[in-house]
Parts: structure tokens; C-alpha cells; sequence
């Protein structure tokens, strides 16, 4: 069993970020980063980052570039890769990983969120990667037929976006309304090639000799079929709370955390996209966070009796 001050889960720019902090703060810390890279979804933007200031970057490879030049990230051990938190005792306040047992004083929380599934897509024939870039990769499916499936701002940027090369964009979405914001919208509407196809589901996808996917419809009208190239879900994410799962939470799997991102349990804290949910997911919430849950732990260290250890 490993005793640490703090442990990080997620190596994220949430949980890099409260590494730093405890860096800052003299504390000791180490990250679990689940996969082999960190930076979590900086990795996946293929958009111009200039909402996270001072820096303008080209992409998040851009980005993750200069961030792996932050020394506090780079003191050894500090970081492990390829390690993944899977269950956490809190009474025992122990954390089991894929590689070992941790005995933290603290935990920050900094899992992220992950694209929601659709069951009818498992198995069916070109269906686009839930980080499929229509920003830079839109040029790709020129003179396709696309079928985006959503409503909200992704679904309606990326069917923007795929209409510009694509023969045909159609987007189904369940309800009578589209959840985007409204200049997405707006010039949604301004786009010839794309319909529209409201209160529709997709039931099944078939393979021969093209796609062809059937959308039922969700006021009992008849189905529809589509010989559509390509298929982009687009339904939004959920939060990965799926270590804690008697901690309250909110929308889809986000957790609920206090004005210090704390939990229920006052040695754990939850910060970044894992607890801000889709509307205030961003690279400079996730950031900020990190400062005040590991600043908390320095304010309040005194007071608590099980942290001595830390003074
Ligand atoms: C395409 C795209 C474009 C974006 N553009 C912008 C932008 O321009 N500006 C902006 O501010 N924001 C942007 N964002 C949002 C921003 O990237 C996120 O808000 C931010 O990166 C969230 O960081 P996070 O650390 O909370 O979560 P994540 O980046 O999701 O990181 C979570 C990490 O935890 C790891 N993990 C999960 N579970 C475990 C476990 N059990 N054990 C160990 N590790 C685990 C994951 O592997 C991952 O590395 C964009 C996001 C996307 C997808």
C-alpha cells in the first residue's frame, strides 16, 4: 500500500492542473492517468484555442505541447500512465487501481465525461468516432450523404460544418426543437443541403450496399429510410462518476460537489468536466478548480484531524 498526500485521478488539464498545485503548495502528489497519454480531451480539439488565456493555440496538440513543458509535471513519478483507478473503499479510504493500493489523504477527482452510446449504432457499418473532428476533417466526407444524429450545440456545429463539402447533411432529432444555441441555429437553417428531420429516432443500420438506416418516428408517424455514407451520433456526453456511485449527481453521471469542490465526503473533492457537465465544460473552469480544491486542502489542513500529515 502506497501512502500519498494527494492522489489525482485523471490526467486531464483538471487533474494536471491540481498536480501543479500541490507542486505550488509543497504537497506531495501523484496522477493516474488511465490511458498513455495525458491531456484527456485537449488531445482531441482540433479547433483554434484562443478562450484560454494568455495563450492562442492552433489546436490541443499545440497546447499539450506547452504544457508538457510545465516543470512541476515533469518530476518523476509524478505522472502514471496507464493506470487506472477502479474502485474506491472510503471507509478504509483506500483507492485500488489496475497496478496497486494508495492510501491518500486526499483525492481530487478529474475523471472527465465520455460520449454517450446509442445501442442501434453497436456493430452498424460506417458509423463516425464520437471525436471524429468535423472542424478538420469535414473536407473528408465531400459529396457524402450524412446523417448527424442530435440536437444540441455539437450535432448542430458539426452538421454546419459537414454541409459545407457533404451532397446531403440530414439531422434527426427526437423532439419538435433543436437545443443549440441560436446562431448555430440560425445558420443552420441558412444551409440548403441540410434537412432536417424532426421527431425521429434511428432504429437500425444495414450494411449492403450502402448504409441505409431506418429512423422511426416518435409521434407515430411512418419510419423513414436514408442511404446515408455516414453516420455522426452526436447526443451528448455523461460524466465518468462511475467510481463513487453513491455520491450524488446530476444531469447525466455529473457530480455534485460544494463551493470549495468537495463532495459529500470532505477528504474528496471533484473538479473540471466530471462535475461542470456539458454547458461549463472548458480548459480554464477545469484549471481554476484545481487551485481552489487544492488551496482548500491548505486552508482548512489544521482543522482536520486525519490530515496531520500534512501540516
Ligand atoms: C473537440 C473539443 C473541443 C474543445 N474546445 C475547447 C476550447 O476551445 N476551449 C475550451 O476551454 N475548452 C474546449 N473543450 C473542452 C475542454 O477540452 C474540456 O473542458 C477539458 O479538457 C476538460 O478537462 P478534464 O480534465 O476535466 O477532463 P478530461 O480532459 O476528460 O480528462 C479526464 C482524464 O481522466 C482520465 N480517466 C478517466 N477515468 C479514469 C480512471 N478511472 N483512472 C485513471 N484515469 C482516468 C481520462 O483518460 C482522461 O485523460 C473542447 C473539448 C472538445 C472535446
Amino acid at each position: 500500500m502506497e501512502h500519498v498526500q494527494v492522489l489525482i485521478i485523471g490526467g486531464g488539464m483538471a487533474g494536471l492542473s491540481a498536480a501543479i498545485w500541490c507542486q505550488r503548495l509543497g504537497l506531495s502528489a501523484v496522477v493516474l492517468e488511465g490511458t498513455d497519454a495525458i491531456g484527456g480531451q485537449i488531445g482531441q480539439i482540433r479547433n483554434r484555442i484562443w478562450d484560454f488565456p494568455p495563450g492562442v493555440y492552433q489546436d490541443g496538440e499545440a497546447l499539450l505541447t506547452e504544457l508538457k513543458k510545465n516543470e512541476s509535471l515533469c518530476v518523476n513519478g509524478l505522472v502514471r500512465m496507464n493506470e487506472q483507478a477502479v474502485s474506491i473503499d472510503t471507509a478504509k479510504r483506500l483507492v485500488h487501481t489496475t497496478a496497486r493500493v494508495y492510501r491518500p489523504n486526499y483525492l481530487v477527482i478529474a475523471t472527465g465525461i465520455r460520449p454517450n452510446q446509442l445501442a442501434a449504432l453497436n456493430n452498424a457499418p460506417n458509423v463516425l468516432g464520437p471525436w471524429f473532428s468535423t472542424t478538420s476533417n469535414a473536407k473528408s466526407l465531400a459529396n457524402q450523404n450524412i446523417l448527424v444524429i442530435g440536437s444540441g450545440d455539437r450535432a448542430v456545429e458539426s452538421a454546419i460544418n459537414l454541409s459545407s463539402y457533404a451532397q446531403n447533411v440530414w439531422v434527426s432529432v427526437r423532439s419538435n426543437r433543436l437545443r443549440a444555441r441560436d446562431e448555430w441555429q440560425k445558420q443552420l437553417h441558412e444551409r440548403d443541403n441540410v434537412t432536417i428531420l424532426w421527431e425521429t429516432e434511428i432504429a437500425e443500420v444495414t450494411a449492403a450496399p450502402t448504409p441505409v438506416a431506418t429512423l422511426h418516428s416518435t409521434v407515430g408517424k411512418p419510419d423513414l429510410t436514408l442511404d446515408a455514407d455516414w453516420i455522426l451520433p452526436r447526443i451528448g456526453v455523461r460524466g465518468n462518476s462511475e467510481l463513487l456511485p453513491g455520491l450524488p449527481t446530476y444531469g447525466e453521471g455529473f457530480y455534485v460537489v460544494n463551493d470549495v469542490l468537495q463532495t459529500e465526503i470532505d477528504w474528496i473533492y471533484a473538479i473540471g468536466d466530471v462535475v461542470n457537465g456539458p454547458a461549463y465544460a472548458s480548459l480554464a473552469l477545469a484549471s481554476g478548480q484545481a487551485m481552489k480544491a487544492i488551496k482548500h486542502m491548505i486552508l482548512t489542513r489544521k482543522e482536520n484531524s486525519h490530515d496531520a500529515s500534512l501540516s
